[in-house]
């Protein structure tokens, strides 16, 4: 950024609140990983101006659904194993090493904050992640590779050994999420000095509510958001800026 540049006035006042911080809580959303080269949903290249997502009803009412869900699985998770964190998901780490950091909610299912250096006790995944198979009936885990040969050896989609669905362990469309994940994100919110939301459109509930919670509870709320957002108006601070670029300027090291 040049000496001049409004941003600059943005990132003073970013660095202010998070200086006078001790327990910052982030969320983020797609738009964190669409700089690691891993599309976001909504924005102008989202994948849903693509594909529509399978939805939690039409998997569990059909068997065509079911394989086509998990063939886009296994592509998803080459493009998220070939991603690489970028300053975003690099900055939260350095603002967790400051010991400011409470805790990362993510609706991201891509695993890059914890392959940026956050520990998985400093990450909330409300969405879960897409590394392994969970029954829909028992709720038991299936490894990936287990899912695979099972579709190889029956070209049909996997089985629990309790005879119920295997899906991935992600919250698709329609599913009911997980209460602890949830209560947990709640509480964290509820108890921070500074919420930050990071790439999310701000659409998705019950996320979507979390920055109301933290504000009502008296914290600062700083959006960083290319495109506005339904709670813009709440934010005491709002970066329409790139997401790299923001944490990149506020903390100089990660690229030098
Ligand atoms: P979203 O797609 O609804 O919104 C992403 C927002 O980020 C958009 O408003 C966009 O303008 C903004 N954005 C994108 N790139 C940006 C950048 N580089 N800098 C600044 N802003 C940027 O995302 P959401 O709110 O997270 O909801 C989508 C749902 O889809 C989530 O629930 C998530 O589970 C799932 N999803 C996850 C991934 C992932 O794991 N990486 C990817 C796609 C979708």
């Amino acid at each position: 950024m040049q000496p001049n540049d409004p941003g600059n006035d943005e990132i003073a006042a970013f660095r202010h609140l998070i200086d006078a911080s001790e327990r910052v809580v982030a969320l983020t959303g797609a738009g964190i990983s669409t700089e690691s080269g891993i599309p976001d949903f909504r924005g102008p290249n989202g994948l849903w101006t693509r594909v529509k997502p399978i939805t939690y009803q039409e998997f569990v009412a059909s068997e065509d659904a079911r394989m086509e869900d998990w063939r886009r699985r296994f592509v998803m998770n080459e493009t998220f194993a070939a991603a690489k964190p970028n300053a975003g998901h690099r900055g939260l780490v350095e603002m967790a090493e400051s010991g400011r950091l409470a805790m990362v909610v993510t609706q991201n299912i891509d695993g890059l904050h914890q392959r940026a250096g956050l520990g998985s006790e400093q990450v909330i995944e409300i969405h879960g992640n897409s590394t392994r198979g969970r029954c829909v009936e028992c709720a038991a885990f299936m490894s990936l590779a287990d899912v695979r040969r099972m579709i190889d050896e029956t070209g049909a989609s996997p089985r629990c050994a309790c005879g119920g669905l295997v899906k991935a362990a992600i919250i698709s469309f329609g599913e009911r999420m997980p209460s602890d994940a949830l209560s947990a994100a709640t509480r964290f919110a509820a108890a921070a000095d500074l919420f930050i939301v990071i790439g999310s459109s701000l659409l998705v509930q019950p996320a979507a509510r979390l920055p109301l919670i933290a504000k009502q509870s008296g914290a600062s709320l700083v959006i960083v958001n290319r495109e506005t957002t339904p709670l813009d108006a709440e934010a005491d601070l709002i970066l329409h800026r790139p997401i790299g670029a923001v944490f990149a300027d506020l903390y100089p090291q990660l690229v030098n």
